[in-house]
């Protein structure tokens, strides 16, 4: 008998279990039978500390435990609390000074910025452009929406931005709609770690510069990453260079504080223009909300009166800001472990700079992931190669796995 089918497909393809929680299951399974020091479960997508537990910065933590029931039980604003959008702004730009007209509107998590901007600045039918290298719920979000996702190849042969296979993606797909959201995931990009460089942008912004005026693109940065890739301002050096883009392009920063805060679970975000004129930053603000109001009505208040609290308290800034450099620091030291022993053990990986996140490029990513985790190594298996969470293990962790890869990849 065919399957009965209750729920509309509408052209998504839904499989019966998210592959990551999948695999994180099988790997917690494991743990309960042999004890964590037998398993790598570098599948989690959370800072974790050495023995695998959640890392939350304690000076957030407190500051969540002393809000006022006003400040988390009640409706915030559609767009989000005033205080927390001007704090929202200040943590995604940092030091930086736009000279356009700046308009935040708050988001669950980063992932409400792709969603909003996908459904806002691209129509039905539309291609969406990213990496071939992507976070696969760009995907998701796409189809969830009536979209699809289109890729150019993110490295050239000799492992630099791949600037070609970018501008020819985007004047072929302007060929056939005349509206374009393009989705940039850097600094600390998932799944890699590669961070574009200042002359990557640039090329980026000539590129587009050229596109015809009559076209609307939307340049969405996925900045979900930006505080775990390094010195803080050093990594927002690219944010001048958007606002030399033309009218016809709207610069949006995805600002997750999911990652920056360690409040994943909080489900607080932010999506902000960097608009030309007041004009576009008015509509931008108009239509993200109304289509907020249309799909979570309003985003949680608790994340955002966290937020609005630690920016209205200098000492309590400093403080937190301390505490992320501290976390960071050992993310760092993990992702360079992991790059080293990957080069002594001659496992090549794709252009790492820093992050959560680091990839191998191979063929059969399914079957060797299959290997590993009988090995008690879980990664998780991607189209074209496999992730490893370098957040969620150990330096130990990281030093011991690209030896064992190898030797799977080679069996
Ligand atoms: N973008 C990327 C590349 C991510 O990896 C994530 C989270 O894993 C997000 C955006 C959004 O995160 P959240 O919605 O939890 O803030």
């Amino acid at each position: 008998m065919a399957e009965f089918i209750m729920a509309a497909q509408n052209g998504r393809n839904i499989p019966t279990e998210d592959k990551i929680f999948g695999i994180s299951r099988r790997a917690n399974e494991m743990i309960n039978e042999k004890g964590p020091d037998a398993v790598v479960n570098a599948t989690i997508g959370t800072l974790l500390d050495d023995d695998g537990d959640l890392m939350v910065l304690s000076s957030v933590d407190d500051t969540y435990m002393g809000l006022e029931p006003e400040e988390y039980a009640a409706y915030a604003p559609i767009g989000g609390t005033p205080a927390y959008k001007k704090a929202a702004i200040k943590a995604a730009l940092g030091k930086y000074e736009p000279k356009g007209y700046v308009e935040a509107v708050a988001t669950p998590g980063g992932t409400g910025s792709i969603r909003n901007t996908i459904a806002n600045y691209s129509c039905p039918g539309d291609k969406v452009l990213t990496s071939d290298w992507h976070w696969a719920p760009y995907r998701t979000i796409t189809s969830e929406i009536g979209r699809s996702i289109d890729t150019y190849q993110l490295f050239t042969e000799d492992g630099q931005f791949n600037i070609e296979a970018f501008s020819k993606k985007v004047h072929e797909i302007l060929e056939i709609q005349d509206r374009l959201v393009i989705i940039i995931n850097t600094p600390a990009h998932n799944p890699t770690g590669y961070a574009l460089s200042n002359e990557d942008w640039q090329q980026v912004v000539d590129c587009l510069s050229y596109v015809a005026p009559e076209n609307r693109i939307a340049l969405l940065v996925d900045a979900a990453y930006i505080d775990f890739a390094g010195d803080e301002d050093k990594y927002r050096e690219f944010l001048p260079i958007l606002e030399t883009l033309p009218a016809n392009i709207l610069p949006i920063i995805a600002y997750s504080m999911s990652k920056t805060f360690t409040i994943y679970g909080m489900r607080c975000g932010a999506m902000i223009c960097l608009a030309p004129t007041r004009e576009i930053a008015e509509e931008f603000k108009r239509v993200c909300e109304f289509s907020s109001r249309g799909t979570w009505s309003n985003s949680a208040k608790a994340g955002q009166s966290i937020i609005a609290n630690i920016f209205a308290d200098e000492e309590l800034l400093k403080k937190v800001t301390q505490e992320r450099k501290d976390i960071r620091e050992m993310l760092l030291s993990r992702g360079k472990a992991f790059e080293e022993e990957s080069i002594k053990a001659g496992l090549k990986i794709v252009p790492f700079d820093a992050g959560f996140f680091a990839s191998i490029p191979c063929d059969n990513p399914d079957e060797i992931s299959a290997k590993l985790e009988k090995k008690g190594i879980f990664l998780v298996p991607l189209a074209m190669g496999l992730r490893v969470s370098i957040a969620s293990i150990s330096e130990e962790k990281c030093r011991r796995i690209p030896a064992e890869i190898k030797r799977a990849m080679e069996e």
